[in-house]
């Protein structure tokens, strides 16, 4: 019978890789700790409702990209494509933003039905952060530190650059995007079908077409920046100075709306030209009408999402993970002989409650001394523990080897009562 495979864009993540997955985790979960934000958790599956009311109905995302089925009861329901309109459902329904602030993170997979290429899937992870019932700037150049402390931990920070825009209110957009499709409507033999249709439903999406020819009719357009209402204007000044006092680099970029209608104010995006063409990292700003708009109180709202996989190739591909974080096992404990295996399990037990930060693998299942070293080899380890039957015979053996599995091959015969203190100078 032929074996069923994976979804197109979806991915198995195998243990050697899971290794650079944890990596990851760890550091940022320690970043967001230290920033004193909290995990929240909510469902993979939702309303489509939700998804529609908040990303908007003229957006690839919701046009195209998702996964959405009518189940077993006839209700619509979508699997997120992102992370903020669930935790902001999720919040709102369990009263965190009722007059109060909140500074959460998640992290899980998202889908989207786009053409799948390297780093581009259509089931990959976000890590996201949300900060609720604060005006900023001051909360969003906080969100952007902590973004850049992430990379700084991580070893990115000379890969990533920041670009920052000012999009205005939504009503500011509204009168933008009037004045823009007639100016589009001008133009409207350079541009592509693409284009065209946008030019009526969501004309800012035009803005940041991938057409050279497009780009190329663009030129000249009216620039949203001249609609944008005087406190969005002292906002996106107030953040840059923080920015600036905070030691973050950024570039403006009058182009950059994002895919997500429901913004306000800043947005921005960290992107990286080690990736190759799917360069963007990091994408957010804020979005205080979204709580409104699904239903809640009005609610000062501002985050960004990440894309895992994204840093996981750039980790990799600079080798920024650090060999340690690459390594699942430090000590294998070779079993050889008949009738061993119970003191070797005993032993491995022993050298797991002494030094708990070890990974420490005891061989199973018998066989050959060269075989097991082969594993230890195989499986990563630093050391190798060789417990082996002598000459005699004797049991319980009295005592062991313990060989480094590196290039020296050093070693040394023990006597098992001072395997704890000899692996402590061999570590
Ligand atoms: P967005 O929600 O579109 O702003 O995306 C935020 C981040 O998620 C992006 O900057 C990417 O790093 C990542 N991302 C978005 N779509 C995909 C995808 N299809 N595959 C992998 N990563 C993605």
């Amino acid at each position: 019978m032929a074996k069923l495979q994976a979804i197109r864009g979806m991915n198995d993540i195998l243990p050697e890789q899971s290794l650079s997955w944890q990596y990851l985790e760890r550091i940022f979960q320690g970043v967001v700790r230290r920033f004193g934000y909290q995990e929240i958790r909510f469902p993979v599956l939702e309303q489509t409702e939700l998804f529609k009311r908040s990303i908007g109905e003229v957006t690839d995302i919701v046009e195209k990209e998702m996964y959405s089925f009518d189940d077993r009861n006839g209700d619509n329901l979508s699997l997120r494509p992102e992370g903020t309109a669930g935790c902001v459902r999720a919040a709102d329904q369990h009263g965190l933003l009722y007059n109060q602030q909140q500074r959460l993170w998640y992290a899980g997979p998202m889908f989207r039905h786009e053409r799948p290429q390297q780093g581009r899937y259509r089931q990959f992870h976000q890590f996201g952060v949300e900060a609720f019932g604060m005006a900023g700037p001051d909360i969003d150049a906080e969100i952007l530190q902590l973004a850049a402390s992430l990379w700084q931990d991580l070893g990115l920070t000379d890969y990533l650059s920041l670009e920052i825009n000012n999009i205005g209110s939504a009503e500011d957009r509204q009168r933008y995007a009037a004045e823009l499709t007639v100016f589009l409507q001008s133009k409207v033999e350079q541009l592509d079908d693409d284009a065209r249709k946008r030019m009526h439903s969501n004309p800012l999406r035009v803005l940041d077409s991938k057409n050279p020819a497009v780009q190329e009719a663009l030129q000249g357009c009216p620039q949203l920046g001249d609609f944008v209402s005087s406190e969005s204007v002292a906002h996106y000044q107030q953040l840059q100075a923080m920015l600036e006092a905070a030691e973050i680099a950024f570039t403006e970029n009058p182009r950059l709306v994002r895919g997500l209608d429901y913004y306000n104010y800043c947005v921005y995006e960290w992107t990286t030209e080690s990736l190759g063409a799917q360069g963007a990292v990091c994408g957010g700003g804020r979005y205080d009408g979204l709580v409104e708009m699904l239903g809640g109180k009005t609610t000062l709202a501002a985050g960004f999402a990440i894309g895992i996989e994204r840093l996981v190739l750039m980790l990799e591909s600079l080798h920024k993970i650090p060999d340690s974080a690459l390594h699942p096992v430090d000590v294998y404990l070779l079993v050889v002989g008949d009738k061993l295996a119970a003191q070797g399990l005993q032993l491995a037990q022993q050298i797991r409650s002494h030094y708990p930060q070890l990974g420490v693998v005891a061989h199973c299942g018998g066989g050959k001394y060269k075989r097991q070293l082969k594993r230890a080899f195989s499986g990563g380890a630093r050391l190798a523990v060789v417990l082996e039957r002598d000459e005699e015979g004797s049991e319980p053996l009295q005592s062991l080897k313990i060989r480094r599995l590196d290039d020296s091959g050093e070693s040394e015969t023990v006597p098992i009562d001072e395997i704890i203190p000899k692996l402590g100078e061999f570590l």
